[in-house]
């Protein structure tokens, strides 16, 4: 029996179902359930919530979000040893947990989940920005999702909650921070998994504005902000001169100087640019 619930502890779900830890699907497991059901009081009140994780492994990070509460949680897994140990804590809480066997990046979770839903994550890195930025692009806003809290190596967390006028702030920051709020919640270090990654973990929580904080087309704002951080040490007026012939007047009529560098930007500004490129 475990701290936070009646099933056996990690390291023996482990054991009985073969799930040593395999690098090529970024496999670094949380197994102090104590330190999950932390991560999971980090996504807020859950009992009002469908909860969509993704990667849960041997489930520690899911036995923590059931044992606060969550409504229901949806957990999608693309590693078939998981797959029995996962269904045994969906015996345990009956109709709250639904285990998906698939790939993340090929679900559409509209089906299966009910608003408001609320995303959870603990994926190899390199998922876990590609799937970030998808759920930061959507056309419309609100997004499907009111909160994202998503575990990232420490250096991608602090490119997403970075303020204008250092290395850390670029594309990530500015996708992120139009249209939502994001904070680091958690920084962790390599011990906290089994086995330990060579690099520290944070926790970001990511919340959804109801709007935009300034008005732009999504796609439009993205070419720009594209275009200004592919060569981030340039001026603007050089990197951005493939989106109009008139880039320099462009910047001057956002507040911008065209010898300024794109890291250097306030949101608000790239916003009143793609405004006038639109
Ligand atoms: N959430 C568990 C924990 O905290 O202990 C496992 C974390 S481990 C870093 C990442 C998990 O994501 C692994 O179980 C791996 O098999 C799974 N995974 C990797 N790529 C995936 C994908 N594309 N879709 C779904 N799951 C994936």
């Amino acid at each position: 029996m475990s701290a936070i619930d009646n099933l056996p502890p990690l390291r023996d779900v482990i054991a009985t179902h073969g799930l040593t830890a395999k690098k090529a699907l970024g496999q670094n497991f949380l197994l102090d359930l104590n330190l999950t059901a932390k991560i999971a009081r980090i996504a807020g009140d859950l009992s009002g919530a469908d909860v969509l994780e993704v990667g849960p492994g041997p489930g520690g990070l899911t036995r923590g979000l059931l044992a606060e509460g969550a409504r229901r949680v949806v957990a999608v897994e693309k590693d078939a040893r998981c797959i029995p140990a996962l269904e045994q804590i969906a015996a345990a809480y009956p109709g709250r947990l639904e285990v998906i066997h698939g790939d993340a990046l090929a679900l559409d979770w509209d089906d299966h989940l009910t608003p408001p839903v609320k995303i959870v994550a603990n994926l190899p890195y390199n998922v876990g920005t590609e799937l970030l930025v998808r759920w930061l692009t959507p056309e419309a806003w609100p997004p499907r999702w009111t909160s994202l809290t998503l575990m990232f190596q420490r250096e991608v967390a602090e490119r997403i909650v970075a303020q204008p006028g250092g290395k850390a702030y670029g594309r990530l920051a500015i996708l992120a921070q139009w249209r939502a709020t994001t904070r680091i919640a958690m920084t962790l270090p390599p011990e906290a998994f089994t086995p330990p990654p060579k690099v520290r973990s944070a926790v970001v929580q990511i919340e959804a504005l109801p709007e935009p904080r300034y008005p732009a087309d999504p796609k439009v704002l993205s070419r720009v902000v594209a275009a200004a951080f592919n060569q981030r040490r340039k001026m603007l007026r050089a990197s951005l001169r493939g989106l109009s012939p008139d880039i320099e007047d462009r910047l001057r009529e956002a507040g911008i100087a065209p010898t300024d560098r794109a890291e250097d930007i306030p949101i608000e500004a790239f916003c009143a640019l793609a405004r006038l490129l639109a």
